[in-house]
């Protein structure tokens, strides 16, 4: 029996993952962990009987008067939850780099990581997968296209030419002009139900430049042999061309209990009760090169990954920010990449030696990109300033 940790249960991945534990005789959940809604982590934790953690302190009083069992709380809760569960895997499906703290913590301890919160390794990079390699723990992705990748690499060692990462396009595919789009309209995802923020990065599609970076960490493959391509069916995840002029792909109905699955039990394989694709009655597959112009957002990340150091952390940053400003109604949808383009600017890369260095540099975004939303809301229009000739539609 495998002992697991959800961090991030109440959210989506979170939920679609108690669902694959309910399912299978192979795991065991031993601690769960949300941000702030502890209503549905107190349900999750009379469920399962077992100790919980709330980022928000607030939140964890309101969990330890509803609640007999162990409540801990602040980020330092869920570091403690990780250790003290006695965990051997921990599923990281928190949102937003906050979720790189509990990352360092699970592989500094030596524990198996199922990794949905891309943003350890955005952030992390290199710093990340030296620490999984130094205590010998390994780092299972849950993100359909690397969960795709993964099983395609494996036993190719020297034999991959080029990876390609699928995305769906997202609600705005073949707009050009995204001016006035409404966040009702860029939360309607065409294929994936997800959660808030990766929906409007996948609006944007630097969710795709952010699963970029992901992939070069975790494959260790250089940018120029990673590729793009805009499939809107989302029914072909990820392609690997191999030296010999094959090329692999992973295939399966949009899904994430798939992955969520194949993360948890791996390197064994379990039942998941979906659909077997029928191509004939899918009919067409289509794929087409990304617009990189409508979608400044990907070229941004793809720039930022090939910087390297506390680029790719700063990008991140900025995008959390700028996000959170678009789904308050602060700054309009074309105004996220201008904040993240003007942050960048603004914040130059360094190289980091430590983990300290990039939560100093994620706290230098932040701030840089409130002042711009702040800037942009009052003396100049919003989602008009950009520089270095950046522009947005
Ligand atoms: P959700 O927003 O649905 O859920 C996020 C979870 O993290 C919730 O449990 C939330 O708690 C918790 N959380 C939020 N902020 C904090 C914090 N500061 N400290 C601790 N916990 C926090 O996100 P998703 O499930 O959609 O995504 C999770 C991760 O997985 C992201 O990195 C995303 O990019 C990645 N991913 C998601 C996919 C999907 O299909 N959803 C697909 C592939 C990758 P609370 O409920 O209290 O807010």
């Amino acid at each position: 029996m495998k002992k697991l940790v959800i961090l991030g249960s109440t959210g989506s991945i979170g939920v679609q993952a108690l669902e694959v534990v309910g399912a299978s005789d192979g795991l065991e959940v031993v601690g769960l962990s949300a941000g702030r809604n502890w209503e549905g982590l107190v349900e999750q934790a009379r469920d399962h009987g077992v100790p919980v953690a709330l980022a928000d302190p607030d939140a964890a009083a309101a969990a330890r008067g509803a609640w007999n069992g162990r409540v801990l709380a602040g980020e330092e809760g869920i570091r403690e939850l990780v250790v003290t569960s006695g965990a051997d895997l921990v599923l990281n499906a928190m949102v937003g780099s906050a979720g790189l703290g509990p990352t360092i913590v699970a592989l500094t301890e030596g524990i198996d990581l199922a990794l949905a919160n891309k943003e350890s390794l955005v952030v992390g990079g290199s710093l990340v997968t030296a620490l999984a390699e130094a205590t010998d723990s390994r780092i299972v992705p849950v993100d359909s296209e690397h969960s795709a990748l993964h099983q395609l690499v494996r036993g190719e060692t020297g034999n991959v030419e080029r990876l390609v990462l699928t995305a769906s396009g997202g609600p705005f595919r073949g707009r050009s002009d995204l001016t006035g789009v409404t966040r009702e309209e860029a939360l309607a995802h065409p294929t994936w139900e997800m959660g808030g923020k990766i929906t409007i990065d996948s609006a944007t599609l630097i969710n795709k430049g952010l699963e970029l970076i992901e992939a070069h960490h975790l494959f260790g493959v250089p940018y120029e042999r990673i590729d793009v391509v805009v499939h809107p069916q989302s029914i072909v995840h990820a392609i690997v061309h191999l030296n010999d002029g094959s090329s692999l792909a992973h295939l399966g109905y949009p899904d994430m209990r798939v992955p969520i699955s194949y993360a948890l039990h791996s390197p064994e394989r379990a039942d998941v009760e979906v659909r077997t694709l029928d191509l004939a009655e899918t009919g067409e597959l289509s794929f087409e090169e990304p617009d990189l112009e409508a979608f400044p957002c990907l070229r941004l990340a793809r720039e930022a990954g090939e910087a390297g150091g506390t680029a790719p952390c700063v990008l991140n940053a900025a995008n959390e920010v700028a996000v959170e400003a678009f789904l308050g109604g602060r700054i309009p949808f074309t105004g996220i990449a201008d904040v993240v383009a003007q942050t960048l600017d603004a914040v130059p890369a360094t190289e980091p030696s430590h983990f300290e260095d990039l939560f100093a540099a994620d706290a230098e975004a932040r701030e840089e990109a409130a002042r711009l939303i702040e800037r942009a809301n009052g003396t100049s229009p919003a989602g008009r300033t950009t520089t270095r000739g950046r522009a947005s539609k």
